[in-house]
């Protein structure tokens, strides 16, 4: 059977010159990057190297990254890492239901600890309205923390905008990035945001490493105690083969984005415009035009997601109904929920996220066999 993967937000491969740059450094090196001598001199060279790779592509100070196990790592230091540094300045939050868990239990967690969360609405186009924002701080408002793009959705948050409001009213901005770094255009210093996390295996990277950029000045203590690893904000010996290969990655990214979103982008609009035009009642969820040029979340009300995905599964085609995190369970969308979706359309939703190695043939084929799939769904019902 083929098999036609469609669920890059989930995770990507490893692309093949970041595996050899993964697996040469292992055969080649095994020091401990704090180690003075030469073994530890060398590694440590190397995750220098991959922190100036990681700060060109989104554009800041290599000082200002600090390596983690992934985006779920990075989103907890920048909030629970802030809430600790600034909990004598205040004990205010400001987020939405339809970030990533990683964000939203973050906060929920310091909720319980007796810090105050408001949980912005966002409009059916999965869009915050920035008025409400500002009119959500007050003089104890520690942290806005809104993402970049929706991981089920791929909509773009306004976050210049966003970045504007947080300078001016002096409340750090946190921006989970996890979903935007390499595919889009992300630019640290232009924006002002004061911690931004990434992952590396949304960015075609191994699983287990990630970043948040801090910008200088920012306050954040670390999450994890221990030795004084990446000056002293989180503890542990590097993950370095995963540090060298992220950089890899981000080398990577920064020829190949524009070309690759381009073609990306031509692909989901043919599947989305193919299965709207096959498929009687679909409904594209979430804004769309202030996108990833890789995602589409669509609708089939009628049928249900869980059965859908099943059946795409028996062709051989991957695809999700929301953040991996959630799949397996039977609850509809919190991000679709928060977007006020009805819950016929919510239950019936599929996010197809494409990536490198998408092909025209493969949009295809989906073309085809989606439209018996829902009708036989829908008849069921
Ligand atoms: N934030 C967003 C928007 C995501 O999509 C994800 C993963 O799906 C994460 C955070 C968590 O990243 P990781 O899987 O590296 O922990």
């Amino acid at each position: 059977m083929r098999h036609i993967y469609l669920d890059y937000n989930a995770t990507t491969p490893v692309h093949p010159e970041v595996l050899e740059v993964f697996l040469a450094f292992y055969r080649q090196q095994f020091g401990n990057p704090s180690s003075i001598h030469w073994a530890g001199r060398r590694v440590k060279g190397a995750v220098e190297k991959a922190r100036e790779k990681v700060a060109l592509l989104v554009n800041c100070e290599p000082v200002e990254v600090v390596f983690t196990s992934c985006g779920t790592e990075a989103d907890n230091m920048a909030i629970k890492g802030v809430a600790a540094a600034l909990g004598d300045r205040g004990n205010h939050i400001i987020t939405t239901r339809a970030e990533h868990p990683a964000v939203v239990n973050s906060c929920l967690a310091l909720e319980k600890q007796g810090y105050e969360i408001t949980w912005l609405a966002v409009d059916n186009d999965g869009m915050p309205d920035l008025d409400e924002l500002e009119a959500a701080i007050t003089a104890r408002t520690i942290l806005i923390s809104l993402m970049f793009a929706n991981h089920e959705t791929g909509v773009l948050l306004p976050v210049h905008e966003i970045g504007e409001i947080a300078a001016r009213r002096r409340i750090y901005f946190h921006c989970d990035a996890v979903q935007a770094v390499g595919k889009v255009p992300v630019d640290f210093k232009e924006l002002n945001i004061g911690l931004l996390a990434l992952s590396g295996h949304k960015l075609y990277a191994p699983k287990g490493v990630g970043a948040l950029v801090v910008r200088k000045g920012v306050k954040v203590a670390p999450l994890i105690h221990g030795g004084p690893q990446e000056r002293n904000r989180r503890a542990g010996t590097e993950n370095v083969a995963g540090i060298v290969a992220l950089g890899k990655a981000c080398e990577l990214a920064i020829d190949a984005m524009t070309a690759e979103s381009r073609r990306i982008a031509a692909l989901r609009d043919r599947l989305e415009e193919g299965l709207l035009s096959t498929i009687p009642d679909v409904r594209v969820n979430g804004h769309k035009e202030r996108r990833l040029p890789n995602t589409t979340n669509l609708s089939f009300p009628g049928a249900e997601a869980d059965s859908l995905l099943l059946n795409l599964d028996l062709q051989g085609i991957a695809a999700s109904s929301g953040s991996a995190c959630s799949s397996g369970t039977l609850k509809a969308s919190a991000v679709l929920a928060a977007m006020g979706v009805e819950p016929a359309c919510a239950r019936g939703a599929v996010r197809f996220s494409l990536g490198r190695e998408t092909t025209a043939e493969e949009i295809d084929y989906v073309l085809q066999v989606m439209p018996e799939i829902v009708a036989r769904l829908r008849v069921k019902q």
